[in-house]
């Protein structure tokens, strides 16, 4: 039987750790002193080391693509106000050359025009062709944007990938869950149409990663 440890409780400098790990509500002179009470205190670096790992636990499923199962059930919270549906995206193979150009399928849309019974947990999403990419596509009446999320067999993350359809002037950036929107249109209009799908040469998700910011922080000096 797991007994509470007293080494656990009774440091001070407790929550200022726990501020330290969330990186907030610190000034400078604050997280020096942090950073050097963890150098000293076994306490605050045990803790420390616990909630450094359940962000990097939470950091990895952040990043993660968006589940059928999250999306089905946001639309089924919602489901008056949302419409949401599934566009398949296939290369359109070119000689010798990595295709950049897809032609999109639309599969299937709730609420939209025709009221159909589908869900997306309803599509085995790993019998798709390994180089076909999905567009989960939903919006709702509060949102005047139409939400993209990406879900390719091959990628582990999106970040940076950028949408282009071949009659609109707007572009979709993805982050590394492969989130993005479009203003808002209907989802059957993202049907039989090129689109392009290209990686943006910067990539920023490092230095824009909370929790790698934390840990350089504490690493400096
Ligand atoms: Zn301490």
């Amino acid at each position: 039987m797991k007994t509470n440890e007293p080494t656990l409780q009774g440091c001070p400098y407790d929550n200022l750790t726990e501020s330290l790990c969330l990186d907030i509500n610190l000034s400078k002179s604050e997280k020096r002193k942090a950073q050097i009470h963890l150098q000293q205190c076994a306490i605050c670096r045990d803790k420390f080391e616990e909630l450094e790992a359940i962000y990097t636990h939470l950091n990895e499923e952040l990043s993660k693509p968006v589940s059928n199962k999250v999306l089905d059930l946001a639309k089924k919270i919602r489901s008056k106000d949302t419409v949401y549906g599934l566009v398949v995206c296939e290369p359109v193979k070119k000689e010798g050359e990595k295709s950049l150009s897809y032609k999109t399928k639309v599969l299937f849309t709730a609420n939209g025009t025709g009221n159909n019974k589908s869900k997306l947990s309803d599509f085995d999403f790993k019998k798709l062709p390994q180089d076909n990419i999905a567009i989960r596509a939903m919006t709702d009446k509060a949102c005047d944007k139409l939400l993209l999320y990406l879900w390719s067999s091959n990628r582990y993350s999106f970040e940076g990938l950028e949408l282009k359809i071949s009659d609109k002037s707007q572009r979709a950036v993805f982050n590394s869950a492969g989130v993005s929107h479009l203003p808002l249109m209907k989802i059957e209009d993202l049907g039989d149409k090129v689109i392009y799908f290209k990686e943006k040469q910067n990539n920023v998700s490092a230095s824009e990663n909370r929790f790698a910011n934390i840990i350089s922080a504490i690493s400096a000096e």
